[in-house]
């Protein structure tokens, strides 16, 4: 089993191309702040800038008013995902007023651990819950003997894989071909108050439709 885990790797500027939390979103021209659809009409908060090999994620949550507005929620109009192009991105304008960006720009390296869950847990009996390769290498990075960080907060999420202890049920379709979307990143809420977004204490997780040019966001 192997994730690629997105690890805090300290500031960054706010218009950096890189793997990000913060700062601020790179779009085509053109390309206006989305809108919360949820509740309170107020602008999403920019989450994270994630360049994959097949474009560029851009993700964006509410918080305006997190308790009436239904973040969570991959169908509510509560959070968006962009599938960019990866090239000809320029900064967007930010919006005047609403909770609009994070209070710190977080850069993100990628660290590929693989595991053997047949080395790495119990000798158990058939009924137990499968492992899980996100939640094991999660969990198992506060022991990387080489990592200068150790850690479990550092853990920005992951890349690709397969989404972690998540209902079949929320697995949510494409809004335009109506098919299964791809499984593309997990999300965690960050590693202090200075940086972190609110996500209700949940995993976020992000799904993709390629062919369409569709994301979606959704927490557990
Ligand atoms: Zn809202
Ligand atoms: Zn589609």
């Amino acid at each position: 089993m192997q994730s690629t885990l997105m690890i805090y790797d300290g500031t960054v500027p706010a218009d950096s191309g890189v793997l990000r939390t913060g700062g601020v979103p790179l779009a085509p021209a053109g390309f206006s702040w989305p809108i919360c659809g949820s509740f309170c009409g107020g602008p999403l908060q920019f989450f994270a800038h994630l360049p994959v090999e097949y474009g560029v994620l851009s993700v964006f949550v509410c918080q305006n008013d997190p308790g009436a507005c239904e973040f969570w929620d991959a169908t509510s109009g509560g959070n968006r995902v962009h599938l960019f192009p990866r090239e000809e991105l320029r900064p967007v304008e930010v919006p005047a007023t609403g909770v609009t960006l994070l209070p710190a720009a977080s850069a993100i390296r990628t660290h590929v651990v693989t595991l053997d869950p047949a080395e790495d847990g119990e000798d158990g009996d058939d009924d137990e819950v499968a492992p899980d390769a996100y939640d094991l290498a999660r969990s198992g990075w506060k022991r990387e003997p080489e990592e200068r960080f150790g850690r479990q907060r550092e853990v920005l999420g992951s890349l690709g894989g397969s989404p972690s202890y998540l209902e079949d049920d929320r697995l949510p379709a494409c809004p335009s071909c109506t098919g299964t979307m791809e499984f593309a990143a997990h999300l965690e809420e960050g590693i202090s108050a200075q940086t972190a977004m609110n996500l209700g204490g949940q995993l976020g997780y992000v799904f993709v439709c390629r062919d369409c040019r569709e994301g979606a966001f959704l927490t557990n």
